[in-house]
């Protein structure tokens, strides 16, 4: 395509036709045939018990194989998806492929599935959830979702029944990426959560910075005495997990400990006992 196509000549010098509305709309058409395709795939990544070093389960995320520009980064093609109402699709593709692949691969262990706020809004969560685990046999305790704070923030009284069915089916619930929201505190007892995972932000810069260490130390103190399980995201050194271990994190994932990998390349091996214990 040259700037001689669009009818009125200049039509790619308008302000919003800049490289990356280019780039994105290229991307969303794309992404519309993706699945059928078969290039939307799901990786896993393991997740621990900080004290005992024993793998607890998996989180799915999804990854997109796209036969241009190779794997596009979820973090850029799920803002596309729920924008053009893509996400019901591939979230319920992912949800039971990936209760399937657990099921099969990782029997007695917890898969960790992300749900997007389209997917409360505009689809039968409960449904879908009750469908992916009557297909694959995968125990509903076997399974946690993991949501964030923006869905929270809709105060759709949906989400919350939505919340205690799944709850009801025994599945855990895990609220994302805590503190980088609005973590209105109040979200931390109107819903029914299990566990918290704590932004890797925070973990990034445990034991460089006193601000974060003083945060990352009053959330484990929040959420022991709200009985919640907490998982510290994203440690990538010796010194986070140390860290994170001595304010008693329950769980830990990041790729010091295990990055994300296809399933049949994934591994529950026990991570060494580490330093700092
Ligand atoms: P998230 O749910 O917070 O997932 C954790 C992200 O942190 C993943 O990025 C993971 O690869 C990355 N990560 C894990 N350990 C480390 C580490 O040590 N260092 C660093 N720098 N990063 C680490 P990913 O896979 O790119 O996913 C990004 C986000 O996309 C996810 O954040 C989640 O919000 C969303 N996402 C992924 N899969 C799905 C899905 O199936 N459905 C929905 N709705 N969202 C998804
Ligand atoms: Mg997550
Ligand atoms: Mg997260
Ligand atoms: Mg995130």
């Amino acid at each position: 395509r040259t700037k001689l196509e669009g009818r009125s000549g200049y039509h790619f010098f308008e302000p919003d036709m800049d490289g990356q509305t280019l780039a994105k709309r290229g991307l969303e058409r794309d992404l519309r045939g993706a699945l059928k395709r078969g290039e939307l795939e799901i990786h896993y990544q393991p997740q621990y018990d900080i004290k005992t070093g024993r793998a607890i389960g998996a989180e799915a995320l999804l990854r997109w194989n796209h036969p241009v520009h190779g794997y596009v980064s979820p973090a850029d093609f799920i803002p596309i998806a729920e924008t053009t109402g893509l996400m019901i699709a591939i979230g319920s593709w992912a949800m039971h492929k990936a209760c399937r692949d657990f099921a099969a691969a990782a029997p007695g262990l917890r898969l960790a599935v992300n749900l997007s706020p389209a997917q409360f809004r505009r689809a039968d969560i409960v449904t879908l959830v009750r469908d992916a685990l009557d297909r694959s046999g995968l125990p509903g305790n076997c399974l946690e979702i993991e949501i964030t704070e923006s869905l929270l923030m809709e105060k759709d009284a949906g989400t919350l029944d939505a919340l205690k069915a799944l709850k009801a089916l025994g599945v855990g619930i895990a609220l994302d990426d805590f503190g980088t929201g609005y973590s209105s505190l109040s979200y931390l007892h109107s819903f029914p959560f299990d566990t918290i995972k704590i932004d890797r932000s925070f973990v990034r810069e445990a034991d460089t910075n006193p601000d974060c260490a003083a945060i990352l130390q009053a959330i484990a103190a929040l959420a022991a005495a709200l009985h919640l399980t907490t998982i510290a995201e994203g440690i990538e050194t010796e010194a986070q997990f140390a860290h994170v271990k001595a304010l008693g994190y329950d769980c830990g994932q990041g790729f010091l400990l295990a990055r994300p990998a296809p399933i049949d390349e994934l591994s529950f091996r026990d991570f060494a006992t580490r330093s700092a214990s």
